[in-house]
């Protein structure tokens, strides 16, 4: 069903010429599709120091503590979270159309970016990626689940990556958008189940992969459903923080 959005793009591609999804202005960049260099450099990437945990940037110099008091809150069941840009400006308004507007398409190239940095690269190194998964009847509607998108595309970056369907979603849940930090952990708790299918080892690294991590609440879930499972290694990873 996903390939339905790429048939959309594909088609519109051949009425309206592809503009870059920052500038709006003609793509002439031939490595990527949809993101001109120009429009890459409005990004607002993350860089250290940041909180160790949910990879939120601290601003000026850090020293000690390397936890954010968000973080100390929540201890979460995963390790360290690393997340790639800031969920402001045109990274929010580009989420939000890979998520609402049938753009899916848009991942590759935010993802292509985001691989640039080491620390990003590093992060995912041999790790098996674990996409957030959607509830059964929210993947009907929206066609296409964006953090799988995310996952195959870190795969096509990161050679010793694999990624599978290790989560279920078994509980549908509000949208997050408006709840606070303890209604948001309150809303996806017991939300996620391993996959009966997939085999859960203790010697393996996983990383849940998501599109944006707001307070971690749903990585946490994510995580303690795979530590239920028998995985002993858990990081995440975003394409953005916010
Ligand atoms: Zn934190």
């Amino acid at each position: 069903m996903s390939l339905l959005a790429d048939l959309d793009r594909g088609l519109l591609d051949l009425v309206f010429p592809r503009d870059c999804m920052v500038t709006q202005l003609p793509m002439d960049d031939q490595a990527r599709l949809y993101l001109s260099d120009f429009g890459a450099r409005q990004l607002e990437r993350i860089y250290d120091p940041r909180c160790h945990t949910c990879g939120h940037p601290f601003d000026g110099i850090l020293e000690g503590d390397r936890t954010c008091p968000h973080c100390l809150d929540l201890n979460p069941a995963f390790g360290r979270a690393v997340c790639a840009f800031r969920a402001r400006g045109h990274i929010r308004q580009i989420i939000h159309e890979i998520k609402y507007t049938r753009c899916p398409f848009l991942v590759a190239d935010l993802v292509a970016v985001a691989v640039e940095d080491p620390l990003f690269r590093r992060h995912l190194a041999g790790a098996q990626l674990i996409p957030v998964p959607l509830h059964a009847d929210k993947l009907s509607e929206r066609s296409y689940n964006q953090a799988e998108r995310i996952a195959q595309s870190l795969c096509t970056h990161m050679p010793g990556c694999s990624w599978s369907h290790a989560l279920i979603k078994v509980k549908p849940t509000p949208s997050q958008t408006l709840l606070n930090r303890t209604e948001r952990r309150r809303n996806v708790a017991n939300a996620f189940e391993a996959n009966p299918t997939t085999h859960i080892s203790p010697n393996v690294r996983y990383v849940i992969i998501d599109d944006v991590l707001t307070t971690g609440a749903t990585l946490h879930a994510c995580a303690q459903a795979l530590r239920l499972a028998g995985a002993l290694h858990i990081d995440a990873a975003t394409l953005a923080h916010g």
